[in-house]
């Protein structure tokens, strides 16, 4: 439910409706927008609304929220949310663009990774530590020394980095060295792991699952924010179809569908989407159309030699020219890059 307040209600109204909140065990968010300030009430409400809220000095109109996420919810906060991930900004004008290879397999392939994201203007370095891969014989990832490359590249270049974590062990160790943590599509309904990360104060960059609703995925940010981790990213890369000439189908739609239900950033990640290099243009251009915040997209050194994902990923001369080309675009849709 959120608690309307009219514009004449003075700052003791407010406060005196967030500590009746509090007294009757209710979480209060408050927002505040421009013309309009709004308190969020999570719990159980029929004490509440038992002593007539409706009727408190400052209130205009008590709204219920019907659907499941409340925090996630575009009524619950009507002003899109920007993340500060270490100095870059993800969400309303800004235009974030996170590139990297998929897994991280070395020092130097790593850093030649970070010194062709950031020449192409990439704001924010990935890899990976931690692999879910679908075989287990496959490379599952340089875990906590992949880390130690990470922080150090960190340092040496100034980027933010992000890093996938796959377990709550994962968790714990990637918060010494990462600024933003990535949940996998994979992950994206594991519940224990979107609480303990929830109880962070790290970002969470949020993929949709592979056959996951809207709604579902929305209700996996709402478990992450619920326990208290506002700061949630979300990355469309891409659903299961019956389409089998990419890698998965890029839900397009998602991003505008998103749009109008809440307030958190949405990234594309068109790499996982297509799995096939030469498509990524063509849906990083469609993305930045439907109004994305921003792009995760993976980079390689030297694509044909990856241990994971090399048939996906540019080169760094390709992603300098990705980044180029889109810039038009990017400009166009009126964000800063
Ligand atoms: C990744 O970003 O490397 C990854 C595994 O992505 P997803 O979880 O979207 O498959
Ligand atoms: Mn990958």
């Amino acid at each position: 439910m959120i608690v309307v307040m009219k514009q004449t209600a003075t700052e003791d109204n407010i406060q005196s409706i967030i500590t009746k909140l509090h007294d009757l065990g209710l979480d209060a968010h408050l927002s505040r927008g421009a013309s309009i300030t709004l308190i969020g009430v999570v719990g159980d409400k029929s004490k509440f609304l038992a002593e007539n809220p409706q009727l408190m000095p400052g209130v205009e109109r008590l709204v219920p929220i019907s659907e499941s996420y409340k925090l996630a919810n575009i009524k619950f906060h009507p002003e899109q949310t920007v993340i500060d991930v270490n100095g870059v900004k993800i969400g309303g004008d800004h235009f974030t663009i996170i590139a990297g290879p998929c897994a991280i397999e070395s020092y130097d392939q790593l850093m030649e990774s970070a010194i062709a994201a950031k020449k192409a203007g990439a704001q924010i370095l990935r890899g990976g530590a931690y692999k879910p891969r679908t075989s287990p014989y496959s490379f599952q990832g340089l875990e906590e020394e992949g880390l130690r490359y990470m922080a150090d590249i960190r340092k040496e270049t100034g980027m933010p980095v992000i890093t996938e974590v796959t377990s709550c062990k994962a968790m714990e160790t990637a918060v010494n060295y990462v600024d933003l943590m990535q949940i996998g599509a994979r992950n994206m309904q594991n519940f224990e792991l979107l609480k303990e990360v929830g109880k962070s104060n790290l970002p969470v960059l949020l993929k949709r699952g592979l056959c996951a609703t809207i709604e579902e995925w929305l209700n996996a940010a709402e478990y992450i924010m619920s326990e208290g981790n506002q700061n949630v990213i979300l990355c469309e890369r891409g659903i299961r179809t019956y389409e089998t000439s990419t890698r998965n189908t890029l839900d397009i739609s998602a991003v505008p569908v998103l749009r109008s239900k809440t307030h958190l950033p949405i990234l594309v990640d068109p790499s996982h989407a297509s799995g096939i290099r030469e498509y990524i243009a063509p849906l990083s251009r469609a993305a930045i159309a439907v109004g994305a915040d921003g792009l995760e997209i993976e980079v390689h050194p030297n694509p044909a030699c990856a241990l994971s994902d090399g048939p996906q990923s540019l080169n760094p001369e390709d992603f300098k020219a990705l980044c180029e080309q889109l810039k038009p675009y990017i400009q166009l849709a009126g964000r800063k890059f």
